[in-house]
């Protein structure tokens, strides 16, 4: 699918860090070297966010993105800063709560890669690298290098291609995702796989085995537990419409997020994890704070 009209505009990077507020449990700082993401999800929470209604300049979420550039020399100056304070270790940073770091303007910028780079020389405590694109492979050299201190996370919501091209037209395949999280096992880099939010799937059983073939940590989550609001900022999206459309069962029900849930936590017992807190006892139990 095409995209309509889009705006990709430069901006300087002011700072990098951005210490986290409630809804990041266990993290102190994100870190998104792009503001807006070209994967528009239709459920995307960013989209109802402040930042959305500051720099949309009119467009549709998903439409516009900034490359903030020159976002690793100062994530180099606030690292230093950390290390200064004896804070380095303890930090905790997640990357990218509100943006994809491997969307494709990532590949011209390469700020991600820039960023990585600089944590490979300070590496904090933890760095969790969020996204779904294929693109992330590229980085597996420096991500291997940081060994326990990163987590890559891979989103893979579904196993249905239909589901995919309804609710994220613009997001890389199932079948891409699931490759790129079993090169990075080989790589032996830690990585999790986030049903976040659960779409509907195929069969707990087919989709549960083939996230098990490419991983042994999975984390599920429900619009409803996972969206930061019980639900009612899934209600402001385009899902209930979509939902209602496709002949989908409700989108508040979590029965099929929970069944998945527990098949897994049967086959790999605590690897598999509920909801935010699950996910954060998950990153943590990579660098081995939790076991
Ligand atoms: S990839 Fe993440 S940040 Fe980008 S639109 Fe989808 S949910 Fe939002």
């Amino acid at each position: 699918m095409t995209k309509p009209e889009t705006l990709l505009h430069e901006r300087s990077a002011r700072s990098a860090l951005t210490k986290t507020g409630g809804f990041l449990k266990g993290f102190s700082h994100t870190l998104q070297p792009y503001i807006g993401c070209r994967f528009g999800c239709t459920y995307c929470y960013v989209s109802q966010s402040n930042v959305h209604r500051f720099y949309n300049g009119g467009l549709e979420w998903g439409n516009y993105v900034y490359p903030k550039v020159g976002i690793a020399e100062k994530l180099e100056q606030e690292l230093e800063r950390l290390h200064r304070r004896d804070a380095l270790d303890s930090a905790a940073i997640f990357m990218s709560s509100s943006t994809d770091p491997y969307q494709s303007a990532e590949r011209t910028y390469r700020l991600t890669r820039r960023c990585l780079s600089v944590f490979q020389e300070m590496p904090p405590g933890l760095l969790v690298v969020q996204t779904r694109a294929p693109l992330a492979s590229r980085d597996f050299d420096i991500m291997a290098a940081l060994g326990q201190r990163l987590l890559l996370n891979f989103t893979i919501e579904t196993d249905r291609e239909d589901v995919r091209r309804n609710l994220t037209p613009h997001c890389p395949s199932i079948q891409q995702r699931l490759n790129t999280v079993r090169q990075a096992r080989k790589r032996g880099i830690a990585t999790q796989v986030t049903v976040s939010p659960c779409l509907p799937y195929s069969s707990v059983e087919a989709f549960g085995k083939q996230l098990l073939e490419v991983c042994d940590r999975v984390v599920v989550d429900s619009y409803v537990s996972g969206d930061g609001g019980g639900g009612k900022r899934t209600a402001r999206t385009e899902i209930p419409g979509l939902y209602a459309r496709s002949g989908w069962e409700d989108w508040r029900s979590q029965e099929a997020a929970l069944a998945l849930y527990d098949w897994l936590c049967k086959r790999i017992g605590n690897r598999a994890a509920w909801s935010k807190e699950g996910f954060t006892r998950q990153a943590r139990s990579v660098t081995g704070e939790v076991r």
